[in-house]
């Protein structure tokens, strides 16, 4: 049987930063990936914060266009109130070449890749992993890292976790328009081809969290919705993306471009600190234990701190507290657990409207040069809810 230091299961950015700490600290570490190749079941994009990604695996990071503009629209029914901004640091990537990318750093520290396998279950002994089958045969580690992201299969043969329900889960559809560059800066008026934006998109009623990034030459769009409320209001979701694509006007900028790429997922809304992140000397990082933010799609970022720090504790073999622990500390995880309470309560419809309804009675008021009926209105209906949508607004950054 093949033997190593540390066995990660899955070349993500959660896998490929642990492998790079564990890798840089000197063991000898195996990455196990489904994928023929990394990233290659992560085809579509993102947006990511560049400089938190370089400060981990070093300059290099291959990008599609820088976001300049930011924009985020609050829908009352097919209504917008939009806020513009010029985020710093935001780029969007390709998942495939940065996923690739990443892989290749975490390889060039010393760990090896091992494409085209699934990893299948951990085999145990009095509460220790000693080996990992996959379907290509077995390998035993010291250590184990599992960062194999939403649909945490071994994870969950292990009772280490269970799977997520429809009352906890966003279902999220994605779709990716191919658009020359050429002609994708003449539809935003973008001066050059580095120049890009990202627009996030709230909707009240069902709750609908919409992003649309811009590639190289292709733009991506998607949304998310809590399962539950599609599943008792019967609404499907292709016909919920349809809609979405008609009121936001993104229809008419892609009509007669070629749609690229088609996904769907699950987002888990509830995870970490809920969630167990390890048994024995088996670590879990990112989405496989829910710190993608269903909100913001903002998942990169916490799976390759995540990921850090459950390389760190594979080479140290630390107890699951002291990682818990750790985990709780880092501020890019802490920031994800706190916002749990306020997320779970944007996540109820109600709630959302509630806040666009505060919105946009503020912006009326402001129309109609009624200062002093602002001032009423803040006071007398929105009071308690303002310091909830200050802190989710400043997220969007
Ligand atoms: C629609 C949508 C849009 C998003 N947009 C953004 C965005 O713009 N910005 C952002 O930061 N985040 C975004 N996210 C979230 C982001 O994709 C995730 O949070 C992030 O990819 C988590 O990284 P990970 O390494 O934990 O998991 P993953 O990226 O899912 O990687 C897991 C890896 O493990 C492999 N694997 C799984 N099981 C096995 C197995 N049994 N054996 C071997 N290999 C296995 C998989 O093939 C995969 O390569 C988005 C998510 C969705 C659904």
């Amino acid at each position: 049987m093949l033997e190593y230091d540390i066995v990660i299961v899955g070349a993500g950015p959660a896998g490929s930063a642990a492998a790079l700490k564990a890798a840089s600290e000197g063991k000898k570490v195996l990455v196990i990936e489904r994928g023929p190749e990394p990233g290659s079941k992560n085809v579509s994009g993102a947006e990511v914060r560049k400089d938190y990604i370089t400060s981990v695996f070093g300059e290099g990071m291959p990008y599609e266009r820088t976001v300049d503009t930011m924009k985020l629209s609050l829908y009352e029914k097919d209504k917008p109130v939009n806020i513009d901004f010029h985020p710093e640091g935001l780029v969007t990537t390709g998942r495939l070449k940065l996923d690739k990318w990443l892989s290749s750093v975490s390889e060039q520290a010393g760990a090896t890749i091992i494409p085209k396998t699934t990893a299948l279950k951990l085999n145990w002994e009095n509460g220790i992993a000693k080996s990992l089958t996959t379907d290509r045969g077995d390998v035993a580690a010291k250590s184990f890292v599992l960062a194999e992201g939403v649909n945490a299969l071994v994870s969950m043969n292990s009772g280490i976790n269970v799977d997520w329900t429809p009352s906890n889960s966003v279902q999220a559809v994605k779709m990716v328009y191919s658009i020359k560059k050429g002609d994708l800066n003449n539809i935003f008026g973008f001066p050059d081809d580095d120049t890009g934006m990202s627009w996030r998109m709230i909707m009240s009623d069902p709750l609908v969290a919409g992003f649309m990034y811009t590639y190289k030459d292709s733009l991506a769009v998607g949304i998310g919705s809590p399962i539950k409320e599609l599943v008792d209001r019967k609404i499907r979701p292709e016909a919920l993306l349809d809609k979405f694509l008609e009121t936001t006007g993104i229809a008419e900028k892609v009509k007669g471009y070629s749609l690229r790429e088609y996904s769907a997922k699950v987002i888990p809304e509830g995870g970490f600190p809920e969630t167990n992140v390890a048994k024995g000397n088996v670590y879990l990082c990112g989405d496989a234990i829910g710190l993608v933010d269903p909100l913001t799609f903002d998942g990169i970022t916490p799976a390759i701190a995540s990921g850090t720090l459950a390389g760190e504790a594979a080479v140290m073999n630390y107890d699951k507290e002291v990682y818990r622990y750790n985990l709780m500390k880092h501020p890019e995880i802490s920031k994800i657990a706190k916002e749990r309470k306020l997320e779970s309560d944007f996540m109820t419809s109600n709630k959302a409207g509630e806040y666009i309804n505060m919105v946009s009675s503020l912006l009326e008021g402001w129309a109609a040069g009624d200062l002093i009926g602002i001032r009423n209105t803040m006071v007398g209906n929105y009071r308690n809810i303002i310091p909830d949508l200050m802190s989710f607004v400043m997220r969007m950054r």
